[in-house]
């Protein structure tokens, strides 16, 4: 239902820009469109994957990270989720884990496909914890990376394999810095900072953060760094994304 994604410089300047802090604050903006689950996922550095979900109010998520601190981070995503496929579970919440939990997936939408995908899935002999269409974009995403060795190349492949309406942002432990997205037929747009990008479902994610951002066109992927921003369409030609002020009054 919200996702958010961050990138920054590590070490940052400013202590209250850890992925963290960023990716729970826009959560909070985020939460006048409803949720029923919430969770994030981090890459530190030094490449750990660490993740925390759980279904209900978004205070049974900061209480579960407060019983069990997650690592300093400066690369993250998170999720507010609002069930289509599963019940409110902490299982089914987001974000789902695959490649044996180094790699991170949060989705925005319904995943038509995915029955057929994750019987071909299962015959490879890929294990699912929840019953969600999204763990299968986990697994899928995953698959491809295990090809294409690029977090990118494999959200383009995997893009062109879904079905349905989709905002995904991945995270890779092999990938600290980045955070990839894909969109279709579901809202995602990016935010421009400096030494710091972020990403979300609409400008609220970001909006205290930075008032620059860029919009992502349907059936395109984009790459977030510290530094960059790179856009292209499911072949990896590079598109444009057109920039805007964001009008906003707090
Ligand atoms: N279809 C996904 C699920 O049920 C995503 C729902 C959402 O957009 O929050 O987990």
């Amino acid at each position: 239902c919200g996702i958010v994604g961050y990138v920054s410089k590590a070490p940052v300047d400013n202590a209250d820009h850890s992925a963290l802090d960023v990716v729970l604050g826009g959560l909070k903006r985020l939460e006048y469109r409803g949720y029923d689950s919430a969770g994030v996922a981090l890459v530190t550095p030094d490449g750990q994957l660490a993740s925390a979900k759980k279904a209900g109010k978004f205070s049974a998520l900061t209480e579960e990270i407060e019983a069990n601190p997650l690592p300093a981070a400066q690369t993250g995503i998170g999720h507010t989720r609002w069930a289509t496929h599963g019940g409110p579970t902490d299982l089914n919440a987001h974000p789902h884990l695959a490649h044996g939990g180094k790699l991170a997936l949060i989705h925005n939408g319904i995943i038509e496909n995915f029955a057929h995908l994750k019987k071909d899935l299962v015959a490879e002999g890929v294990e699912f914890l929840s019953e969600t269409d999204t763990e299968v974009a986990a697994a899928q995403l995953a698959k491809n990376y295990k090809v294409t060795g690029d977090l990118t190349a494999a959200m383009r492949k995997t893009a062109t394999e879904l079905e349905g309406a989709f905002t995904l942002l991945a995270v890779h432990a092999d990938a600290p810095g980045q955070v990839v997205a894909a969109r279709r037929n579901s809202p995602l747009v990016i935010g421009l900072g400096e030494g710091e990008n972020f990403l979300g479902s609409d400008v609220a994610a970001f909006i205290d953060y930075t008032r620059t951002a860029v919009e992502i066109g349907q059936d395109e992927v984009v790459t977030i760094t510290p530094e960059t921003v790179t856009i292209t369409d499911t072949e990896g030609n590079s598109v444009e994304g057109e920039q805007f002020e964001v009008d906003w009054d707090t």
